[in-house]
């Protein structure tokens, strides 16, 4: 018998970033020293009070179906981070998920219908575009790789690009994977387009609070947007607790009703326990994530001060931990060579719509960092 998939599958390729990430995992199991900076991942283990808060929640019994939309303390908990923001949300525009992905999944579903128009700005991170593909939509895409990856210059661009027709705009600030952070000029320039073209924008914050010396703003504070933004988090990079998967939206409450559905019909909720965790992570984590992000930091700044060594200048990253470097025209070959040959894995820039870069996610220790860059010194791949 041969199966018949549906178009909408076929439409999609798997997740580049995740795809790479199991290759490295691979060639290490097969004893390969493998310096792995890929997948988008934070490399500190989850700070110890979330761990025991997720512990005392299983013995205390939190192991059976939560309210589909998450349970109250943790709705609350997040409906106060956002309040502290300057955001309006309430508890009841807030839909608890298992990762910010299923948070947008879930938006872009709830959205988008075949045919309708959706732009991302380029170079954006691989999960948008088969979203939007998966629902039907087609792609406008802006590239603000001539722009130094900023949006501000690239306003014109925009403007071109957004129009009546225009249904959805996905901004994710500070963005994977340039690490660029909009200013407000630029999210008030955005503003201005989505009121005029009546634009509903999905606002991906999940890099939000790591950041280096900017504070960005939250796109639903601008006059004018809150009823036309869905703002999306989660728990993954900030508190690095991508395994134990939790995110969520906030939006107005026609939002979360319509959304609600299609939640409560694929994931039911989030996991009890993980996010009762997710309460104590929002509620006493204040310095360890204020370590992680001076980590980061210095990271980054070590590997653009070794690259200006090598004569490769990079765009320096405001946010998040990746950085795009630019390599040979063809980067998917650049990057199979860079693992096949000095064992760094990276991402082509091609899998985010920039080609002529690989993405660079230096969530990984000091020295491992400086010995990737010499490694693809010595392999003359820089
Ligand atoms: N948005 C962006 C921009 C990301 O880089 C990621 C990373 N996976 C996500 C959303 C989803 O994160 P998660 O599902 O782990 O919360
Ligand atoms: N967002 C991270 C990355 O871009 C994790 C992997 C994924 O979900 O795509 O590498």
């Amino acid at each position: 018998m041969t199966m018949e998939f549906s178009d909408r599958i076929q439409r999609v390729e798997p997740s580049a970033t995740l795809a790479i990430s199991s290759l490295a995992s691979q060639l290490e199991a097969d004893g390969e020293d493998v310096i792995d900076l890929s997948v988008g991942e934070p490399d500190f283990p989850t700070p110890e009070n979330i761990v025991n808060a997720g512990e005392h929640a299983m013995e205390d019994g939190h192991t059976g179906y939560p309210p589909s939309k998450g349970v109250p303390e943790l709705r609350e908990e997040i409906a106060k981070k956002l309040q502290a923001d300057g955001l309006e949300y309430e508890a009841d525009n807030v839909i608890v998920t298992p990762g910010a992905k299923q948070a947008l999944y879930e938006t872009v579903q709830t959205l988008v219908d075949d045919g309708d128009e959706v732009v991302l700005l380029d170079p954006a991170w691989v999960s948008y575009e088969a979203m939007v593909k998966l629902a039907g939509g087609d792609l406008t895409r802006v590239d603000l790789a001539p722009h130094g990856f900023q949006l501000e210059p690239a306003l014109n661009d925009l403007g071109d690009a957004i129009s009546d027709d225009t249904d959805l705009l996905i901004v994710n600030s500070p963005s994977n994977p340039t690490g660029a952070v909009y200013s407000d000029a630029a999210l008030e320039g955005v503003r201005d387009l989505a009121v005029e073209h009546d634009v509903t924008v999905i606002s991906d914050e999940i890099y939000e609070q790591i950041t280096y010396g900017i504070e960005p703003t939250s796109l639903a504070t601008f006059d004018d947007m809150y009823e036309r933004t869905v703002t999306v988090n989660g728990f993954s990079k900030a508190y690095s607790m991508t395994g134990w998967r939790l995110g969520y939206l906030a939006a107005p409450e026609e939002l979360v009703s319509q959304a609600a559905k299609l939640h409560s019909h694929s994931v039911s909720s989030a996991t009890n326990f993980v996010q009762r965790a997710g309460v104590e992570a929002l509620q006493n984590t204040k310095d360890d994530v204020g370590e992680m992000v001076e980590a980061f930091h210095e990271r980054r700044d070590r590997l653009v001060a070794l690259l200006k060594q090598h004569d490769v200048s990079v765009r320096t990253p405001d946010g998040a931990f990746y950085l795009m470097l630019p390599v040979d025209d063809d980067d998917q070959q650049w990057c199979e060579d860079a693992l096949e040959e000095a064992y760094v894995a990276t991402v082509p820039g091609s899998a985010f719509g920039a080609p002529g870069y690989a993405r660079i996610s230096y969530a990984a220790d000091l020295d491992r960092i400086e010995e990737a860059v010499e490694r693809l010194v010595d392999a003359e791949l820089l």
